[in-house]
């Protein structure tokens, strides 16, 4: 029987792209999908275990979405993504009334669930050979832009990290597929594309390397902007800057490029593969040859042996780079990684107050970054309108910042922005030249 179903979604874009496929895949098969979670006949929950926090808000979820079974016993509810991935049946013990709980790559699993051929309620096993379900992500209509995923799991093993273990080996997805689906996308409309993979900068299929598919995407007609995360300082190379360089009108200079701290003691602990110096080099170069980049970074602050000496060497580099945005974490242990053999010997109180302070650095450095935007003129994709701010289109600039424009001159896609305000996060700006077609 066809259902309606629901997908709830945590964590990164990575997950957010294969909730995106999985509603594809059941629409496909006949089932429904719905807005609302309580219509729902099947409730999917897409759960992240990158961090206890986001593991705990999702079981917690499920909890709430069991509870739904009570009144209505046909309600099925389960459990997909890299908590399923990790937990396995050990989630059962926890809810035993969930009805599935599927693991990364064994997400075609849940047709037969529905339909009741399967077997079991436990699917986690690791397919070294999935690159992900053939159907394309849903696209909304309107969406102008869309992630596409191009490459699964994970091989650096840092020390903190969990990935490694619930994404399996790391896979690249054919170059032919990505193209197909870009192209896909943007006969639906969708004029930009962020390829995602959890280091993109180690993609490679036979010959393809990142720097090759990077310009293979970039030569697909009507995809005006091409943006690709995450980045890994170790595998970050001057071809992927060659061909930046080739399609700046397409490819903008920002860069996410995760530093986890400024000290090498740290680092290596890290298992980061790369010292501060190299990493300085990689930020010299982006600068030198692209004056106006954006780079943007990721801080763990009180990992294991880290002390005021290696903290106050992460801050140094932080105001030596000039970040234009920083997304600080407070190390947690995630068990089943190395660093969870390690002493978590920094105090919660002072991993509160070294979090704090980055914090309030990440403010200003992209304060300063946005208010130097001011009185330039930005090339910008005009989105929907904002929810926050309904009298205004958002939009974003070629640094991923978001751009509001007053939304009675929403009537082209394509516009050239001057900007004249700026808040942390967010510019305002005028609209100077509408055009048709993509710069
Ligand atoms: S590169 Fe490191 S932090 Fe990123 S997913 Fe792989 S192991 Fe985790």
């Amino acid at each position: 029987m066809k259902k309606k179903f629901h997908i709830i979604t945590y964590g990164c874009q990575m997950n957010r792209y294969d909730s995106a496929v999985l509603r594809s895949f059941l629409e496909e098969k006949g089932h429904r999908w719905t807005d609302d979670v309580v219509d729902a006949d099947l409730i999917i929950v897409n759960t992240c275990t990158v961090r206890q926090h986001a593991e705990n808000r999702a079981i917690g979820r499920l909890e709430e979405l069991v509870s739904l079974k009570r009144k209505h016993p046909d309600k099925k509810v389960g459990i997909i993504g890299c908590v399923a991935q990790e937990l396995g049946e050990k989630i059962l013990k926890k809810i035993p009334t969930l009805d599935f709980v599927v693991g990364t790559d064994k997400i075609s699993a849940i047709a037969d669930i529905i339909d009741g051929t399967a077997e079991g309620k436990v699917y986690t096993d690791i397919d070294e050979k999935f690159y992900g379900l053939a159907s394309p992500p849903h696209i909304e209509d309107g969406d102008f832009s869309a992630f596409v995923t191009i490459m699964r799991g994970c091989d650096n093993f840092c020390s903190y990290c969990i990935v490694p273990y619930v994404r399996g080996r790391e896979r690249s997805k054919p170059p032919q597929k990505i193209i197909d689906e870009i192209k896909w996308a943007a006969e639906r409309g969708v004029v930009e594309i962020t390829l995602l993979g959890q280091n993109v900068n180690s993609y490679r299929y036979g010959d393809i390397d990142f720097p090759k598919l990077l310009e293979m995407v970039a030569q697909i007609e009507n995809i005006a902007r091409i943006r690709f995360i995450t980045n890994h300082p170790k595998d970050f190379s001057k071809k992927i800057l060659d061909v930046v360089e080739k399609y700046r009108n397409k490819i903008p200079a920002s860069f996410h490029l995760p530093l986890q701290s400024g000290s090498d003691k740290i680092l290596a602990a890290m298992n980061r593969k790369y010292t501060i110096s190299q990493y300085l080099s990689i930020v010299e170069d982006i600068y030198r040859r692209f004056p106006d980049a954006i780079i943007t970074t990721d801080i763990i602050v009180g990992f294991p042996g880290e002390d005021e000496n290696d903290f106050l060497q992460t801050i140094s580099a932080l105001n030596e780079i000039g970040f234009g945005g920083i997304f600080a974490f407070r190390y947690s242990v995630r068990n089943g990684t190395t660093s969870a053999k390690l002493k978590d010997n920094v105090p919660e109180t002072e991993k509160i107050a070294r979090l704090n302070e980055i914090i309030k650095l990440g403010i200003r450095l992209a304060q300063k970054y946005s208010r130097k935007q001011i009185g330039t003129i930005q090339k910008v994709l005009l989105g929907n309108i904002s929810k926050k701010n309904p009298e205004f289109i958002t939009s974003t600039a070629p640094s991923g910042r978001v751009v509001l424009i007053p939304r009675k001159e929403f009537f082209k896609k394509f516009v050239d922005v001057k900007i004249e305000k700026a808040s942390t996060w967010v510019l305002w700006g005028k609209p100077i030249i509408f055009h048709n077609k993509p710069f």
